[in-house]
């Protein structure tokens, strides 16, 4: 595992997050300024991360008025989300669940390991567990496997799904044991089947590292998916994320989701217009075959919940976006 490198130690004020790198990723990059290179921009503290908007708040999601014991949110009826780990390999700049992320509880505790277990026990309505955080994949192999096994012991029909940022900034976490592990046993045929999401934003992250960490959890069995972010300076552009989605779907991996910025405290500097995206997500059918496009989402603010922007969007206002929630409420997003 190569180690965080750079910037150790620098620590901004509670609105932030630590400033971290992998050497691996740090290299994707050809410049170290944030304002002229796409990979830099997302390691790279700026000034503008100290500003906040009106409509920015701390936890934009209200993760924390999901939470059914301290490491689980419970938002949708069908599926939870765990706090594996508030550690990651990079501390991604835009990243919205900064108010967890970047602490230094690491991995759950027994105790709060338990809960978690008896929690998805108790709800057989809960038929999904996401391992989040943070970066799950910053645990060790043996971390993992305690919250595998015991996922796995509480509910086998549990389906898994592992959002993970390594195989972007630290492919060679990825070795065929943690593939074999996260896939879980294969004489197990009752064993519902495990997801990975992985999170690239740019072409150059889909480097041939990436692919290879990729296929290893594929030939294990794990199909990848990917989660982009739009981003200003990043990825706004039509070439740019034509480049990510058929990179990605040559590798083998799925683009799921084109995620809208969340109204996290100091990410405004990345915020792209929704009329930009909806442009850009046009413009993207016209030129990729259909298993490359990915849904264009946004997570209501307030904790409405993702919805897909393109057919949620009700009428734009003034002040901003309306869009109808899963709830049949509507929620606003600013312009
Ligand atoms: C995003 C998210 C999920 C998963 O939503 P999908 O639309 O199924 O990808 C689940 N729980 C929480 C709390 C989330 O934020
Ligand atoms: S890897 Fe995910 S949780 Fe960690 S900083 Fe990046 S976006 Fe946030």
């Amino acid at each position: 595992m190569s180690s965080a490198s750079g910037f150790a130690g620098e620590q901004d004020d509670g609105n932030s997050l630590p400033c971290r790198t992998t050497s691996f990723y740090r290299a994707l990059a050809s410049s170290e300024d944030p304002m002229r290179d796409p990979i830099a921009a997302q390691f790279v503290p700026r000034a503008q991360e100290h500003i906040r908007e009106e409509h920015e708040t701390e936890d934009p999601l209200a993760d924390r008025r999901f939470l059914v014991t301290e490491r689980l949110i419970h938002r949708y009826p069908d599926r939870v989300l765990l706090l594996t780990t508030d550690n990651c390999a990079v501390f991604c700049r835009h990243c919205f669940r900064r108010h967890f992320t970047g602490g230094q509880q690491g991995a759950p505790t027994p105790r709060e390991l338990d809960k978690v277990l008896a929690y998805i026990a108790e709800n057989p309505m809960v038929q999904e567990i996401l391992l989040s955080g943070g970066d799950p994949l910053t645990l060790s192999d043996s971390q993992l496997a305690t919250i595998l096994d015991g996922v796995r012991a509480a509910r086998p029909d549990i389906i898994v799904r592992i959002c993970s940022r390594i195989p972007v900034v630290n492919p060679s976490r990825i070795t065929t044991a943690t593939a074999r592990l996260l896939a879980g046993p294969e004489s197990d045929a009752q064993l519902a089947h495990t997801w990975f999401v992985t999170h690239a934003n740019h072409p150059l992250e889909v480097s041939r590292s990436f692919t290879a960490a990729v296929q290893l959890l594929m030939r294990s069995g794990v199909p990848v998916l990917n989660q982009a972010v739009l981003l200003r300076g990043v990825n706004d552009h039509i070439d740019t994320l034509e480049e990510l989605f058929r990179a990605l779907y040559r590798a083998g991996v799925k683009p799921y989701y084109l995620l809208q910025t969340d109204l996290a405290a100091g990410t405004s500097h990345f915020r792209v217009p929704i009329s930009q995206g909806i442009a850009i997500m046009q413009e993207l059918r016209r030129r990729l075959s259909g298993p490359a496009v990915p849904v264009y989402a946004l997570d209501l603010p307030g904790g409405g919940g993702k919805v897909p922007i393109e057919s949620s969007l009700l009428r734009v206002e003034p002040s901003g976006y309306v869009f109808r929630g899963p709830d049949g409420l509507e929620y606003s997003y600013p312009r």
